[in-house]
């Protein structure tokens, strides 16, 4: 990949001829959606990925990279050119899995709740029940009222909810005082235990920032993306997407 240093390069799956979601192939009518701020992606993100693909026989699972996460506006991101890149990086060599920008062509905050209702429109468009599951883990899960309208989320997609070290699956009780339905919207959810691994991005920075190994961490591409793009160094300042 070509590295620049501007923001306004052509994103990674530019594909203009397809529609909002990229890769969602008509076929595909169990689909999984994964979506974040990939600062970067690690392979916490890859395995949630494929092991909810697998649990819930999904034909798909798209990445969404988030242009600016409205819980992180006040935080510096790497641009989202190189977060896309790195998820493309990732993925690259799995069939099932894609990514679409459909977040970073939006100008504003990314809202999931927007993201949805484009894939729920383009479903209509090509005339295909499409299942949609939205891919998060227990600790998202527990911001969810704090959304920007999570129940017209919930309407649009399933959850299919998976733990991490610090917040694993809540039980029936915890998991509907999450919901905005309450226990109502309890068959919206399916939980999913996922091999735990304890990547977080902010790890990953902070590492590169020291200059210590992510080795192991992310992807061999992706760690090599960072290294020739001197990404999260102390001395390459952040810049916002
Ligand atoms: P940061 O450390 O910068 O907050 P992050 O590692 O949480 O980032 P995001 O891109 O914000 O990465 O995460 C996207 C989604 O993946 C969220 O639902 C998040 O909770 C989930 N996720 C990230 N890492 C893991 C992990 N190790 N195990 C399970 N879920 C994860």
């Amino acid at each position: 990949m070509t590295p620049s240093t501007t923001n306004d390069r052509a994103l990674p799956g530019d594909r203009p001829e397809r529609g909002p979601s990229a890769w969602i192939e008509p076929g595909d009518l169990r689909v999984g959606i994964l979506g974040g701020t990939f600062d970067p992606i690690h392979y916490g993100h890859l395995v949630i990925a494929e092991q909810v693909r697998e649990a819930l026989r999904l034909d798909r699972v798209l990445f969404v990279p988030a242009a600016l996460p409205p819980h992180k506006l006040d935080d510096e991101v790497a641009p989202a050119a190189d977060r896309a890149a790195m998820v493309a990086l990732a993925i690259a060599g799995n069939p099932a899995f894609a990514m679409s920008e459909i977040e970073l062509r939006r100008s504003g905050p990314s809202y999931t709740v927007d993201t949805f209702r484009e894939l729920v429109d383009e479903a209509a468009q090509q005339g295909v029940a499409r299942d949609l599951y939205f891919i998060l883990s227990a600790e998202a899960l527990a911001g969810l009222s704090g959304w920007h309208e999570p129940a017209a989320l919930l309407g649009l997609t399933r959850l299919a909810v998976v733990p991490r070290p610090s917040s694993p699956l809540p039980d029936a009780t915890h998991l509907a005082a999450m919901l905005p339905g309450g226990a109502a919207s309890a068959d919206r959810v399916e939980c999913i235990e996922t091999v735990p691994l304890a990547h977080s991005a902010s790890d990953v920075r902070d590492r590169a920032a020291q200059g210590r190994s992510i080795r192991y961490l992310v992807p061999p591409a992706v760690e090599a993306y960072m290294r020739d793009h001197r990404l999260y160094r102390s001395d390459n300042p952040r810049r916002t997407a």
